[in-house]
């Protein structure tokens, strides 16, 4: 029986993980799964709800309630929130802000962790996130931690803000990633740190296929990999 792999793509804001990610899965043909999109989804729901973020029991109430698809290829993929197209919605530096809020919220975590676990049971999945390697599959069979130096993030990040019509200064940029960074890894369930079983790539001097390229020969090594693809 021919099994597909598990790959964990975790690291901080901009490190390069969603680019990656998804040229990896196109690659590997292989689902490409950004789990950071589904706590972004939550984020935007709670705001068209009016609820508060600080409302803990409400968030994770409406969390149970919705249903969050992510649909189509890696690189064209699209996220809906009750059917409704919101992949764009989730990618404005408010939303970005708030989905680390409500990530810090333990029932919510509990609520998507066994969706993504559900959605990768199969193997065959590029995962993306900040816990992927440490809470949602500790067993992955292989696992990344991207790094990379905070100054290289925030010119990343800007400019990808710039390409999706948000202008907004570095020095804003600068500090929502830091403040990301700083709640992301301080939180007190499932807070982003590598796995110890990780393996640590520093994105900051590379290109994305630079990196995808490193990423592939570290799978190709993996002995279930190899097994199975006779190439
Ligand atoms: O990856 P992305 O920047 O889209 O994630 C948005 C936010 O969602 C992160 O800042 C983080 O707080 C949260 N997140 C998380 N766990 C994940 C994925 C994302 O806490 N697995």
């Amino acid at each position: 029986m021919v099994r597909k792999l598990i790959v964990a793509i975790d690291g901080p804001s901009a490190s390069g993980k969603s680019t990656t990610g998804k040229k990896l899965a196109k690659l590997l043909g292989y689902l490409y799964i950004d789990t950071g999109a589904m706590y972004r989804a939550v984020a935007l729901a709670a705001a068209r709800a009016g609820i508060p973020y600080e409302e803990h029991s409400r968030v994770v109430e409406l969390t149970e309630k919705i249903r969050i698809d992510l649909r189509g290829e890696a690189e064209q993929l699209k996220v809906f929130l009750d059917g409704l197209d919101i992949t764009d919605a989730i990618r404005t530096p408010e939303i970005s802000s708030a989905a680390s809020k409500v990530s810090a919220i333990p029932g919510v975590r509990q609520t998507l962790l066994k969706r993504q676990r559900e959605m990768g049971a199969d193997g065959g999945v590029v995962m993306d996130g900040r816990d992927i390697g440490t809470h949602v599959f500790p067993n992955a069979d292989v696992k990344f931690f991207l790094v990379a130096d905070l100054m290289q993030r925030a010119r990343r990040r800007n400019l990808e803000q710039a390409q999706q019509g948000h202008i907004v200064t570095f020095e804003q940029t600068l500090k929502e990633i830091e403040e990301r960074d700083k709640r992301d890894q301080s939180r007190a369930y499932a807070p982003l740190k590598p796995a110890v079983d990780s393996i640590i790539l520093d994105t900051s001097d590379l290109t994305p296929d630079q990196v995808v390229e490193l990423m592939l020969s570290h799978i190709k090594r993996h002995r279930e990999y190899a097994r199975c693809s006779p190439a």
